[in-house]
Order: C-alpha cells, then sequence, then structure tokens
C-alpha cells in the first residue's frame, strides 16, 4: 500500500520501485529490517548519516530530553544546546566560529555567501569567482549545483550562478591555471564522495592550501560526507595537516536529525554581519542535542582509532575479494569508513545490478554510477559485521560473472 501511494503522491525524484528497494521500518546498530521483517545489513548507512548505527541511545535520549525541555525557539532567542555544540566544534577542531543550517547543501550555499562577502570586503567587489573540481558534489539548489562539477545535476536549470569556474580533482596544475583577479575561493570534497569516492592526494591538498595562501583565496571545504569521523579523523582535512578558512558538515552531525553547519575562522567569520544570513530552522535545539551528543561518542577514548583500524581491516578484505578475481573487480578506493569499489569488465551485470542482488541477500550497498559501489557501513560496525557483508558481496560478484 505504502509503496502504491508512493508513486500517487510523491513527485518522483528518487525512481523508487516496488521489486527493487525496501519499505524499512525499523533499525538497530548496522541492521535494518523491512515491513516483512527481513534483516539486512545497513553499509549504505542512510548515506553516510547514520555514523553511530541506528537507534543509538545516546542520540535518542538527548533529542528526547530535549523534546520534552523545548523543541523549537527561533534564533531570536538563545538555546543552551546550540551554543554548546557550536563550543564542542570549535574546541575540536581548526574553526574559530559556526553557522547551524539544515543540511549539506544548505551549508555549502552558506560558505558561498561568506566567501563572497568576505572577499569583496577585503580585496574588492571583483573578488567572486570559486573554483571547484569536475566530478565534486555539493548539494541541489541552485547555487551548490553550480559549485557541483557535474552537468548531470545541472542540465535544464541553467542559467546557472555566474561566478563559478572548474578544474580536474587532484590536479593541482589544472586548478592554479583557473586562478585570476576574480578568484575569491577554492572548494572542494577531501573524499569526493558522490563521485565515486576519489580521495585527495597529499600533494593535492598541501598545493591547494599553498595556492590559496599566495594568491589570497579562500579554501573552503566541503565535509559535509567525509567529516564527522567517517575517514577515521573528527575531520578529513586532518590527514594533511592543512587549515581550511571555511569547512562545511551536515550528514552524520545529527546521528540522523537533520543539521548543518559551515565553520570557519574568526578572521573569516568577521564578514557576516547581523541580516547578512539566517535560517529558521538552523540549529535547532533538538538537532543540536543530538548532534551534541554524536560529538561526544566520537569524541570518546580510542573510538576514531577503531575507525582506523575497522577502516583498515574492511580494506583488506576488500582488496583480498580483488586479489582473489581480479576479473571482477577493477579497483578498491577507501579512506575510513567510506569505500568505493569499480567493477571489471568481467562482472557483466554492473553496479545496479549487484546493489540489486545484494540487497536480495540481505545487504545494503549503494551503487554510485554504472561501475561503482560504495560502502558507507556506521563508524562502529562489527568486524563480524564487515564480514558478512563482504561475504554476500562475493556471493553476488561471482554470480554475476555467470550471468
Ligand atoms: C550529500 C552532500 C551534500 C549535500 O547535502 P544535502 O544535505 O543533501 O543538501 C553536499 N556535499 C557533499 C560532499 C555531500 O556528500
Amino acid at each position: 500500500m505504502i509503496k502504491e501511494e508512493e508513486k500517487m503522491f510523491i513527485i518522483n525524484t528518487y525512481n523508487r520501485s516496488p521489486e527493487h528497494t525496501l519499505l524499512l521500518v525499523r533499525g538497530k546498530g548496522t541492521l535494518v529490517y523491512d515491513d516483512e521483517g527481513n534483516e539486512y545489513l545497513d553499509f549504505v548507512g542512510g548515506l553516510a548519516v547514520n555514523a553511530l548505527g541506528h537507534s543509538h541511545p545516546d542520540v535518542i535520549n538527548a533529542a528526547w530530553e530535549q523534546m520534552n525541555r523545548i523543541m523549537h525557539t527561533s534564533n531570536l532567542y538563545y538555546t543552551e544546546p546550540q551554543v554548546k555544540l557550536a563550543k564542542c566544534l570549535v574546541e575540536n577542531s581548526a574553526a574559530g566560529k559556526v553557522f547551524f543550517c539544515n543540511s549539506g547543501a544548505e551549508a555549502n550555499e552558506a560558505a558561498i555567501k561568506l566567501a563572497r562577502k568576505y572577499m569583496k570586503l577585503q580585496a574588492g567587489r571583483g573578488k567572486y569567482e570559486i573554483i571547484t573540481a569536475y566530478n565534486s558534489f555539493h548539494g541541489r539548489t541552485l547555487a551548490t549545483i553550480t559549485a557541483t562539477g557535474q552537468q548531470k545535476y545541472q542540465h535544464y536549470f541553467e542559467p546557472l550562478l555566474p561566478g563559478f569556474r572548474y578544474a580536474e580533482f587532484n590536479n593541482l596544475q589544472s586548478f592554479a591555471s583557473q586562478v585570476n583577479e576574480h578568484t575569491c575561493a577554492i572548494m572542494a570534497e577531501p573524499v569526493q564522495g558522490e563521485g565515486g569516492v576519489h580521495v585527495a592526494t597529499e600533494e593535492f591538498f598541501l598545493g591547494l592550501r599553498r595556492l590559496c595562501d599566495d594568491n589570497n583565496i579562500l579554501l573552503v571545504l566541503d565535509e559535509v560526507q567525509c567529516g564527522m569521523g567517517r575517514t577515521g579523523k573528527l575531520f578529513a582535512y586532518e590527514h594533511y595537516g592543512i587549515t581550511p578558512d571555511i569547512f562545511t558538515l551536515a550528514k552524520a552531525l545529527g546521528g540522523g536529525l537533520p543539521i548543518g553547519a559551515m565553520l570557519c575562522s574568526d578572521r573569516v567569520a568577521s564578514g557576516f554581519a547581523p541580516g547578512d544570513h539566517a535560517s529558521t530552522f538552523g540549529g535547532n535545539p533538538v538537532a543540536c542535542a543530538a548532534a551534541l551528543a554524536v560529538m561526544n561518542a566520537l569524541l570518546r577514548e580510542n573510538f576514531l582509532k577503531e575507525v582506523q583500524d575497522r577502516g583498515r581491516y574492511f580494506r583488506e578484505k576488500l582488496e583480498k575479494l580483488k586479489a582473489a578475481y581480479p576479473g571482477l573487480i577493477k579497483e578498491i578506493r577507501s579512506r575510513g569508513m567510506i569505500a568505493g569499489v569499480d567493477l571489471a569488465a568481467g562482472a557483466q551485470a554492473g553496479a545496479q545490478a549487484v546493489q540489486r542482488e545484494c540487497l536480495q541477500k540481505g545487504l545494503l550497498v549503494n551503487c554510485i554510477g554504472e561501475r561503482t559501489l560504495r560502502f558507507l557501513p556506521p563508524l562502529n560496525v562489527s568486524s563480524e559485521e564487515i564480514d558478512s557483508a563482504v561475504g554476500i558481496f562475493e556471493e553476488v560478484l561471482v554470480e554475476t560473472k555467470k550471468n
């Protein structure tokens, strides 16, 4: 009934189909259950949202307690969770100040507005261009599809926002060649998530930082997907030993509740004055209380080290598969608990079919593109769950060879 009514009442932007996707009703840890009581290992993880798994008691309790106190106030008034969360984020990052919103796209919108305004104040009205990477993903609003260097997200929505240029990811020379007197910022993901799990090289990111410093340009990092412990560090830029001027968070930040954040240095934060930017729901006390519970869990001793260890374990298991079936797996890319697997020519069925077959066997994975699968398990997934997931993946891969 729900599946049929979805077609009738919801605009078809997600292309869900009753035969190929599930009606999920319940989740606990890495496991989710459909309306028929079937159990699945969730290696989609709400698209990098459920970093602590489903129904984490700390997140539930924090949100529940806050809901009982006060659920929404508007930003005309102070609320405690908002300030506590901002303090926690600042104390554990390179940022000096935070702006709260409700999603990744909104966090990037805030970053784009702030970069333009700060640089115009600092260096003149002609400073407004932002260079982003091909194959990037920054969201679905008009400004963020413009920032997203993939035409498939832009087609038919033109005219796009003026003032964007694109360069090749992991190619410093390409970025350098796009810098001109109008450039105000460079924006990039430390790991391109939607674009196929491509990890920025150290050479590239150190080079971007230097390029920005040499030319008085802001470095904006989109950590919406790869932040919040996903890569084994609290924030992915920590792998490079660099400091972004602005960075954005969302997805895992609220542990399942919608919240986004744009963080920046104190210096850059001075670009915004009262009235320049706002959000009715931004910094909602329930979402902030949940996010604070997520932060506290990630900051617990050894948590991130265990993410690194389990990430390595997962990678090794996938590498063993690749070694066993070189005709089926072409390449594996990962950092911590985000992994992408490119299928080789022998896996004739393609990524979509592998995703469907995995689902039939009780494993949720995410197909991104015709030949690539993405794995985003909870950060606290167990090694037994990794074993089971890789086991199912192997079975399905072997079957696709036969078909
Ligand atoms: C998901 C994502 C976004 C968009 O976030 P929404 O909450 O869907 O608006 C932006 N940037 C990156 C890197 C993402 O992965």
